[in-house]
This record gives C-alpha cells, structure tokens and sequence, in this order.
C-alpha cells in the first residue's frame, strides 16, 4: 500500500480506547472523560485483518490506555493469529502508561505481545505524580517496568516527553536510569496535540540540547536505525553500559518523508496523519454493510490523501480536530 507521494504504509496504530486512567498535564484537561464511542473487539480484529490483507505488517494498540480494556489479551492473541501479506504473524505491539502492567505484562506476554512501551515522563517520584496527577502512579509504573522485564518484553522501551520548565530537568537521571534498568530510553518532542492550549515552541526541548546534555555525564555513540522509517535517532553508551537513549524529534527534525503510519481511533476512524483535519469513517462503512472488497477499496482511497508533511511552528498552522489522547498516540 503506497500513498500518492510513494511512501509505504506498513504500520498501523490502533485506539481501543479514549478513555485513560492519568490526567498528564501535557495531554489532558483532566476535566473530560472518554469523548468517542469504542469498538466491540470483533469491529476492530475485522479492520486489522483488512488493513493486514493491504499490506500492513505491524500493529500497535493505544489509546487512551489501553490496558483499561480487559479484552486486550485476547486481542492481541487473535492478530498474532493473523496473517501479513507474507504470510508471517503481524508484530503487535501496546502503549501503555504502565499503570495496570504488573498484573498484565505476563498474559499479554503469553497472548504474543511482541514489545511494549512504557510512557513515563519523570524518575524522580514527586515530578512524575505532578504530571500524571494521579498519587501513586510512580510506583506503579516502575512495577509495570519490571514485570515486563520479568515477562520477557525485551527491550521495554520508555518514552519521555519533555516540556521546558516542567521536566527537562530529568535528562541526565533518564540516562542514568535506562543505563541501571537496562532500558531504552525514548525522549519525544513535545508536539501540539494536547486538550489545554500549552504548546509554545519554547516548550520544546530539542534533540540537539538532549544529545549534548547526555554525551556531558555519558559518552554517547550513534546507532544506526533497526528499521526502516525508524523515527527515533538511537544511541548507545560508549562505555559499554546496557540500555539506549533514543529522541524522536517530530517538531525541529521532523521525518515525514518516511512516514509509514495510518491510525485507526477508537471510533473506527481512519486518520493519515496525527495532525490531519479529516477523518475517514470506515466504522460506519462497515456498520452499514460494506463487504471486506468494499472495505479495502475504501482504505486503499484514504490512503491516497495522506498528507505530504506536518506545519507544525508554520504561520497558520490549525491544531488537528482531535487531541492526541482522542486520536491514540
Ligand atoms: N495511555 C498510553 C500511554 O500513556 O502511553 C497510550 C496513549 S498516550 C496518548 C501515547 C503517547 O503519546 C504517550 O507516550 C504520551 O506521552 C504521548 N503524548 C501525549 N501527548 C503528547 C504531545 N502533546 N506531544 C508528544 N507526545 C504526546
């Protein structure tokens, strides 16, 4: 499946869910709950398989979170029965903010859950609960890290998102941490996708600025991608330490051109950017009795409009009509 600027899709990312457990000031009012329907979990495996039968090859559930639903491992167990194109089992992978992971890390493990990543915004305890706003939850979160570990989720990856003035200061104690809990460590630039209007471009903290502030307490040496349309600059510790920094730099190094996503939110609208301003109802296409040919042609079309690029910081730029909880990140 190639858009209209040649670029091939083979990820999809699916939420399950727009309702979440944490309150994270950079992505929720913390005033409003879920704001779209869900699925049933058979709507959602009918549209996998269809995105899968087009050449889609790895599927991430988020949300919301989507550890909030209890039919997750048998989801996950029935597209790991699934087939790609090639014929091999998809990768599926979760987002998660950890919450729930220490009782779940081990049947999602067993349902064939490929990776996990671990959303956590802060190690120092006190700056974490002040994000997520949930008193606790820090604990709980290093619990769900290590039962993942436990559970032979390797790597389990972190992700951080950096806001200047709030918690940029955890830089150097992330690299400590992915190195002392064998991690990888996944700073992410603040992007304007949250309910409240916060984002200013001083509130990103650029991966120029990550890079040198670690390579000052650890020498850091680059990695190359795993991947193809890999989104994160990876490094490694020129010491020989375990555990990796990688940043993923959408707004000052942004990587459209290699773009090969398409979401799902959890409503069964497709969206072909995280930032676009349409949405695709293949939900309601399907509710009205589209067989899985229409379906496809369907999908097939949307996919032609993806857009070329992002205008993040342009002149004019119109946040997306959903925010990132809403769309699934
Ligand atoms: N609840 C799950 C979690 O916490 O990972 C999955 C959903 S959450 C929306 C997915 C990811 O999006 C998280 O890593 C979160 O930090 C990130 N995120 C949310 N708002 C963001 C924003 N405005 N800019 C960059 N990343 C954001």
């Amino acid at each position: 499946m190639r858009d209209s600027h040649g670029r091939l899709i083979t990820d999809l990312r699916v939420s399950i869910t727009d309702r979440c457990n944490y309150k994270c000031v950079y992505c929720r009012t913390g005033q409003h709950g879920a704001q779209y329907a869900e699925l049933s979990a058979a709507d959602y495996l009918r549209s996998i398989q269809i995105f899968l039968s087009l050449g889609i090859e790895k599927v991430r559930l988020t949300g919301g979170e989507p550890l909030l639903r209890r039919d997750l491992p048998q989801m996950v167990a029935s597209i790991r029965a699934m087939r790609t194109r090639s014929g091999a089992s998809p990768e599926v992978a979760v987002t998660t903010n950890g919450h729930l992971l220490e009782g779940l890390a081990e049947p999602l493990k067993k349902a064939g859950l490929s990776r996990v990543t671990i959303s956590m915004d802060a190690v120092d305890p006190a700056t974490f609960e002040r994000i997520t706003r949930i008193p606790g939850s820090f604990e709980n979160v290093v619990r769900g890290i290590e039962a993942a570990q436990h559970a032979g989720l390797d790597p389990v990856k972190i992700n951080c998102v950096l806001l200047r003035g709030f918690n940029d200061e955890q830089v150097e104690a992330f690299a400590d941490f992915a190195r002392a809990r064998s991690v990888v460590v996944r700073f992410i630039e603040f992007m304007p996708l949250e309910e409240d209007r916060l984002w200013t471009p001083q509130m990103v903290v650029p991966l120029t600025e990550i890079v040198e502030r670690i390579g000052r307490v650890h020498r850091l040496v680059p990695l190359s991608a795993t991947v193809a349309g890999e989104t994160a600059r990876r490094y490694g510790f020129a010491d020989g330490a375990s555990g990796e920094i990688g940043i993923i730099a959408p707004v000052t190094q942004a990587f459209c051109g290699a773009c090969s996503r398409v979401r799902l939110t959890s409503d069964g609208k497709i969206r072909t950017c995280l930032f676009s301003h349409r949405e695709h109802d293949l939900a309601e296409m399907a509710r009205k009795g589209a067989s899985d040919d229409e379906l496809r042609a369907f999908i097939l079309g949307v996919i032609q409009t993806k857009e070329a690029r992002h205008h993040i910081g342009e002149p004019g730029f119109l946040k997306p009509s959903r925010s990132m909880v809403h769309i699934g990140g």
